[in-house]
């Protein structure tokens, strides 16, 4: 059974279509990578996986749900967004327990499953300070924890390293290669960075505007780009 699958869907914006017809099975488990230039409508089908942009037309499915219709609570998949998204006023420990309290938790549960997220992601140092504290490989991993505590089925990321410096956007690129080792969760993450997506992607999903241009391994794409587009896109010599 795919974890998500895209039937077609579209997006309008009023008379403007920007996501033209998206097929799509991502496998439980798979690292998939939306890439492609700016406005070619990456954040637009994350966002309508999330259930954050309604879907024009088309099917949405999660496991063997028609989400399509559902909001983005019942949906059971995580957005990461970027770490500036942190509570200022609150520590680590709260920021990442933040959803469970939301959701009721009893506090004896929250606490385990901080404790657990803290232990994935090394936090356990950091865990009384607040998110101004922290450094901002720090400030990534505490979003991130924010977003593990809920069990979700899949993690959705929007380029959440782009606004770290190049010696960060290294490092953390390695810490989500090894999450995505810990956890073995479904995760789709939108880059506009090819070495990103070529490093981290199970799957490429190459999109120009609005359509999918190329599905394939890094490998895949590398070797037998299906256009010129990919080709220059991916970086092949072709
Ligand atoms: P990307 O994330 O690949 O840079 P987006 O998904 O943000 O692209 O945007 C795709 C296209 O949809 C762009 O042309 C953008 O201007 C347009 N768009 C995005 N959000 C809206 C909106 N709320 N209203 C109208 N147009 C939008
Ligand atoms: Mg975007």
């Amino acid at each position: 059974m795919s974890s998500i699958a895209l039937r077609n869907v579209e997006k309008w914006f009023g008379n403007i279509q920007v996501i033209k017809g998206v097929d799509l099975e991502i496998a439980e488990g798979e690292f998939v990578i939306f890439v492609g230039p700016s406005g070619c409508g990456k954040s637009t089908l994350l966002r309508m996986i999330a259930g954050l942009e309604e879907t024009s037309r088309g099917q949405i499915m999660i496991g063997d749900r028609d989400a399509t219709a559902e909001p983005p609570s019942k949906r059971g998949l995580a957005m990461v967004f970027q770490s500036y998204a942190l509570y200022p006023h609150m520590s680590v420990r709260d920021n990442v327990g933040f959803p469970l309290k939301s959701a009721g938790l009893p506090a004896a549960e929250i606490a385990e499953k901080v404790d657990e997220a803290a232990r994935v992601l090394k936090l356990d140092a950091y865990m009384d300070r607040r998110p101004k504290d922290l450094s901002g490989g720090q400030r990534q991993r505490v979003a991130i924890g924010r977003s593990i505590v809920r069990d979700p089925t899949a993690f959705l990321f929007d380029e959440p390293l782009s606004n770290l410096d190049a010696a960060l956007r290294v490092e953390m690129r390695y810490e989500i290669a090894k999450l995505h080792q810990t956890l073995k969760s479904t995760m789709i993450y939108v880059t506009h960075d090819q070495v990103e997506a070529m490093t981290l992607a199970d799957r490429i999903v190459v999109l120009e505007g609005g359509r999918i241009a190329q599905v394939g391994s890094p490998r895949e794409l590398y070797e037998s780009p299906a256009n010129l587009f990919v080709a220059q896109f991916i970086g092949s010599p072709r």
